[in-house]
């Protein structure tokens, strides 16, 4: 094993937990890995790759970095090839050829092209020691990135001659994620190892600014310009406008999105991994796949779809070990943006309530006082979560606790009075007392709540209503129009049977006197 790694890798020592998962392996048993990004999966079906007989077959979604990891190997004398729709029809016959004589031990493939008939009929005839299912939570319509194409691999093992050893690998699983891999792949009694969704160098911070645009311009003059990093956006459109005003104040970006020529695709990627341009700005298309060690900082400019999203793509912040900003920076808008892209994107009922349940796990990430890193390892369910790591931004955040609840009970009762029929906007206007044309025509006036709350902000109201909509304490519908609507818990706060307490800090900052820089 050692001679193997240093021979064709150049490594001196298996990191922790990588010789175990190697061995398990290769004394036939099935495993289910979940390793964060960066934790050195690869090796460990590449090494048994190399000890075992025969061919392993590596399943992989991404048909960029499969070519990357093919060239890697054969620059390391490991004999490996790759089949994807990348590729003419005549270099598919020739690599097929190839396989079929023996000539590789490692064949990345695509999980589109595992039920082509050609390869189906060569497969049945190879001697596959080993698949590694790489990204597996791809298969799962819980996971935050389902590929239909993942449920062809089980049907695609029955129909080989014998059964290989499996080997599912993802860096980010939750339990339901979890069992599902573990049915859909049919894995026997898999050797399991979860190790530390804890990522050591990653410095995680919430932040809410009034003016999202004012505070990046801020926090960039801190960061030297050498150190590159992604910023993440919900929208094509917010990434193209976000690009053109960095572009314009001198900022070295580029942007990456999906409804993007491949050209231009590819340009934006090359530059970022050649360093040439320091920021991308992109969506959530860019980066599954990016290998590059060395990316300092990942800013979400919105709010991602979940927990698992967020962490799959802050995690692309220093896969080299050395420290990195992840900073997520939200407002009200995102979470009600959310909702309504999975109102829109399934019809299903019970995955809609997944999904709300799983954003909801995002939006109280964003609001609780807790030690982030905690948050997340407790989300993946690791079973000695963090209390205190000390350098999150929460750790780091000393800012003193109000008790917000009489103001939290004006707020919820004239979301009563107003008969439960509107958005925020309008019960912020009506406690403000505004003399808004439609107040006075819906005769909003008259409420007995009207102006209760006149000394304050628009902003102080509507970051404790989204606070109290975090914490539970009030419902927003999911319609296109979000209504506010009372609860059990908003009952108790009105009862004066449950205090409010929010935190200095989780009212917006403006860019100079933030806390949570
Ligand atoms: P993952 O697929 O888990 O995100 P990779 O397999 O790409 O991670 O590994 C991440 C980086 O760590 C790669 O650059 C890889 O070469 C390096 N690496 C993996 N194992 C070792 C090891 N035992 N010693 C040194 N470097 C390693």
């Amino acid at each position: 094993m050692h001679t193997i790694l240093k021979k064709y890798f150049g490594y001196d020592a298996y990191r922790e937990g990588q010789e175990s998962i190697i061995e398990q392996i290769v004394s036939g048993q099935d495993a289910l890995i979940i390793m964060p990004t960066g934790g050195g999966k690869s090796i460990c079906y590449q090494v048994p790759a190399m000890m075992l007989e025969g061919v392993t077959v590596v399943i992989s979604p991404l048909i960029a970095l499969m070519k990357d990891q093919v060239e890697a190997l054969l620059q390391n004398g490991i004999p490996a090839t790759f089949l994807n729709s990348s590729i003419t029809a005549q270099e598919m016959r020739t690599r097929l050829e190839g396989i079929s004589q023996g000539e590789y031990k490692l064949v990345y493939i695509a999980p589109e092209a595992l039920m082509t008939s050609q390869f189906t009929r060569l497969s049945r005839h190879l001697n596959i020691q080993l698949v590694a299912v790489d990204e597996a939570h791809c298969i799962s319509q819980w996971g935050h990135d389902f590929r239909p194409s993942y449920k062809n691999i089980s049907e695609w093992i029955d129909q080989l001659g014998k059964r290989p050893i499996i080997a599912a690998f993802t860096a980010t699983a939750t339990k339901e994620v979890r069992e599902d891999i573990l049915e859909l792949l049919k894995l026997r009694d898999p050797f399991v190892k979860i190790s530390g969704v804890k990522r050591e160098n990653l410095i995680y911070k919430v932040i809410r600014p009034t003016k999202k645009y004012d505070y990046l311009k801020e926090w960039f003059e801190k960061v030297p310009k050498e150190h590159t990093g992604i910023i993440y956006c919900a929208t094509r459109k917010t990434v193209e406008s976000l690009t053109d005003k960095l572009k314009k104040e001198g900022y070295s970006v580029a942007a990456y999105h999906a409804g993007m020529s491949t050209e231009a695709r590819n340009k934006t990627q090359d530059a970022f991994m050649l360093d040439k341009k320091q920021i991308i700005v992109a969506t959530n298309a860019f980066g599954m796949g990016i290998d590059k060690p060395d990316v300092r900082f990942v800013i979400h400019y919105n709010m991602p779809k979940n927990m698992e999203a967020y962490y799959q793509e802050a995690g692309r912040a220093g896969r080299d070990g050395e420290e990195s900003e992840c900073l997520l920076m939200y407002d009200a808008s995102d979470i009600v943006k959310q909702k309504l892209l999975i109102a829109q994107g399934t019809n299903d009922p019970i995955r809609y309530r997944m999904m709300l349940s799983n954003l909801q796990a995002l939006v109280q990430y964003c609001h609780t006082s807790a030690c982030l890193n905690g948050e997340i390892m407790r989300y993946f369910g690791e079973p000695d979560p963090e209390t205190q790591c000390g350098y999150c931004g929460n750790c780091l955040d000393t800012s003193e606790l109000i008790d917000e609840t009489l103001t939290s009970q004006k707020l919820l009762s004239c979301v009563y009075r107003v008969g439960q029929r509107y958005g925020m906007n309008l019960v912020i206007d009506v406690l403000r007392g505004s003399k808004a044309q439609r107040i006075i025509d819906w005769k909003l006036n008259e409420v007995s709540t009207y102006g209760i709350l006149k000394e304050k902000s628009v902003q102080e109201l509507k970051d404790l209503t989204m606070f109290l909509i975090a914490e539970g304490y009030l419902s927003i519908t999911t319609d296109e129009f979000p209504v506010l609507k009372l609860n059990a818990l908003s009952q108790e706060i009105l009862k004066g049977q449950r205090t409010v307490m929010m935190k200095q800090s989780q009212r917006h900052v403006s860019s100079s006197k933030s806390k949570k820089t």
